[in-house]
């Protein structure tokens, strides 16, 4: 590190060096990126709240009241009133507090003790982490033709020592969602945790719904799902990073809440400890200055482009992987290998 200090230009001289080097979704250049440019609304009020912690909500009452407020606004288009959770650091995480929610009451509840989490094999790598920061066997169960997972496969899985079941609403490398309707009824029958991974899609599928689109059904309206992650980085134009985890009720933030002596809070379920307020706020600006009409033109916007590129790659020769359901296309090129046409586009 450099012993004297260094000025201010100069400084920003090497960080736009720095920054000359990365992509910009500007550019329209990024190909495959679950993210993109946060809304100007979003940034504003992100650095705004840039010194907030969560961590220590009884500091920043109005930044809790703001993640409050968020989670709440999510729930009303996930078919729940009042949802019980956290804005975190993005689906990894969620998924992580989830699983070892449920892996803590089933410990509790029901003395299993090297629990298995059943996912589909279409599951995002981050229940890999769950279940090895968790100590629990993954069952990577197998996929119908559609890439949805099958339920068949499932319910053949699942023993005394199952303590979840996920389904994804919005797979990441195909944008397909699982009949989570079939797992809610088997998590119910079996008393089963059943958590629905809607990193990618939760921002997307209600409001597609809404206009008439025909997507199955994967929210709270269904008893038996208890947990939702849902990242307002992704489809919902907010900062990174901005995630969130929906609970059912408090029983399930109470089943891994531990004390927290110096704080102005009693106890924390958050896997984080000290955690930004700025996402809050960045998510609470953007989603209150689109509205759900903001949202919904956004995903149809989406789609469209997504049916113009599906259908122009075929025109051209190459072959869908599957029927686009979300605003994710999947192709294979005519003849060469993917990791062939992956290095061509990136020289280009
Ligand atoms: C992106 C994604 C995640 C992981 O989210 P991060 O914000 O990258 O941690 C989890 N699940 C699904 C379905 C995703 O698409």
């Amino acid at each position: 590190m450099n012993e004297k200090p260094i000025s201010h230009d100069e400084i920003f001289n090497q960080l736009n060096k720095f920054q000359a080097m990365d992509c910009k979704y500007s550019d329209g250049r990024i190909l495959g990126s679950m993210c993109t440019e946060a809304h100007p609304i979003a940034k504003e009020a992100f650095f705004k709240f840039i010194d907030s912690n969560l961590g220590d909500p009884g500091l920043f009452k109005g930044t809790k009241l703001l993640e409050d407020k968020v989670l709440k606004m999510i729930g009303s288009f996930l078919s729940i009133e009042n949802p019980v959770g956290h804005m975190v650091t993005g689906g990894t995480e969620a998924n992580i507090m989830a699983i070892r929610s449920a892996r803590n009451l089933a410990r509790d509840n029901k003395g299993i003790k090297k629990g298995e989490l059943i996912v589909p094999k279409s599951a995002h790598f981050s229940f890999k982490k769950a279940a090895d920061m968790l100590d629990l066997k993954l069952i990577r169960v197998d996929l119908d033709e559609n890439y949805r997972i099958n339920p068949k496969c499932v319910e053949e899985n699942i023993n005394e020592n199952t303590i979840a079941i996920v389904g994804i609403a919005g797979t990441t490398e195909l944008g397909m969602i699982d009949p989570i309707e079939d797992l809610s009824k088997m998590a119910i029958q079996n008393d089963i945790h059943l958590h629905v991974d809607a990193a990618f899609g939760g921002f997307s599928i209600p409001f597609l719904k809404d206009k008439g689109y025909d997507l199955p059904n994967f929210d709270f309206s269904l008893e038996g799902v208890k947990s939702i992650t849902v990242d307002p980085h992704k489809m919902g134009l907010s900062p990174i990073p901005s995630g969130g985890i929906l609970f059912r009720d408090q029983s399930y933030l109470d089943a891994m809440s531990v004390d927290s002596p110096y704080l102005t809070i009693k106890n924390q379920s958050t896997i984080v400890g000290t955690r930004l307020g700025a996402s809050a706020a960045a998510t609470y600006a953007v989603m209150s200055y689109l509205g759900k009409e903001g949202y919904a033109n956004n995903a149809i916007e989406a789609m469209e482009k997504t049916h113009f590129l599906a259908d122009n790659l075929k025109n051209l020769g190459y072959e869908l992987i599957v029927e686009p359901k979300l605003n994710i296309v999947a192709f294979n090129h005519p003849y060469l290998e993917t990791f062939e046409l992956a290095q061509l586009l990136e020289e280009r």
